[in-house]
């Protein structure tokens, strides 16, 4: 038998969460800190998913190094993009005013 970090009281060593607090016991573990959660956090918040890559317990150091290289690269591509629709937004103020801009 353990106690809860946080309000001291038994809990089961099998268990995820504090029955009496609701204290996640371990940390690093929970649902958004596995492959699909990463992946779907991933897709939502791009490269500021890597925190969760990192602190994850559920995924291996190869794994987590593939998705870095992955949100990495993801990153680029997203500073390519707005460089690239800036300059195209650059390119048609300046035929919309005649080039006097
Ligand atoms: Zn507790």
């Amino acid at each position: 038998m353990n106690n809860c970090p946080r309000c001291k009281n038994r809990i089961d060593e099998t268990d995820h969460y504090c029955r009496h607090c609701g204290k996640s016991l371990q940390p690093g573990r929970g649902f958004l800190f596995s492959h699909t959660g990463i992946i779907l956090m991933a897709l939502v918040l791009g490269p500021f998913a890597l925190p969760f890559v990192w602190f994850s317990k559920l995924i291996g150091p190869a794994a987590k190094w593939i998705y870095t290289g992955i949100l990495a690269v993801a990153g680029v591509y997203l500073i390519f993009l707005l460089y690239h629709s800036y300059m195209l937004m650059r390119d048609a103020v300046q035929v919309i005013s005649g080039g006097f801009i």
